[in-house]
């Protein structure tokens, strides 16, 4: 999924990449990609060697109920703007990426400091901002993609937030189906007693 931007100039270029879903069979993680994942934006070229990508990011994966063990599909969009860079020019980009960071969230310093930097832009809430290498004259919009399934992912999955699990004993999803099962937790040393106890009455 690599874009060559060999000839890439400070003009804007639309891209839109559709991946089929077998692009992403190598992800072993607790997820796999349900549906074509389509990449929609633009890219140009900036300060010579950098190169920015805005892009919407729209996909769906299937993950598995953390209660009930039955996977399901949580569809995604994100707003994505990722800034390309050279290698050798990487760690210094950082840098500076996290110390505008650090003004921005220092606030009054920052209204202390000139006003002339433009650079520092208001991110608009689901809009994800990122930093990443190029190598070779190409750009790997593959890479945005994972990262976005990955930012995607529930923390805590569930099918709904009513989900009833699976009945401890009988294993049943309760979601669908009423078994006779007594769950109620019981401690299993109360139940030795029982037992004994009533063995005892018994005699
Ligand atoms: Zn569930
Ligand atoms: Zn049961």
């Amino acid at each position: 999924m690599l874009l060559d931007i060999s000839r890439l100039r400070t003009v804007v270029v639309d891209v839109n990449r559709r991946v089929e879903p077998e692009a992403f069979a190598d992800l072993t993680d607790d997820f796999r990609v349900a549906g074509p994942t389509e990449l929609v934006g633009t890219v140009r070229r900036e300060k010579g060697t950098h190169v920015v990508l805005h892009s919407r990011v729209t996909s769906a994966m299937e993950v598995t109920c953390g209660r009930c063990l039955e996977s399901y599909v949580v569809p995604f969009s994100a707003d994505v703007e990722t800034r390309f860079v050279p290698p050798a020019e990487f760690a210094r980009v950082t840098a500076e990426t996290a110390a505008k960071a650090g003004l921005l969230t220092a606030g009054a310093v920052a209204d202390d400091e000139d006003e002339e930097d433009e650079d520092i832009e208001p991110v608009a809430e689901g809009h994800v901002v990122g930093l990443a290498e190029y190598r070779d004259e190409a750009i790997d919009l593959g890479d945005v993609i994972r990262e976005q399934l990955y930012l995607a992912l529930p923390m805590k999955p569930l099918c709904q937030e009513s989900c009833k699990g699976l009945c401890p004993v009988c294993g049943a999803n309760r979601n669908r189906e009423t078994c006779q099962c007594q769950y109620q937790w019981e401690d299993p040393r109360m139940a030795v007693l029982a037992e004994w106890k009533s063995r005892n009455e018994k005699t």
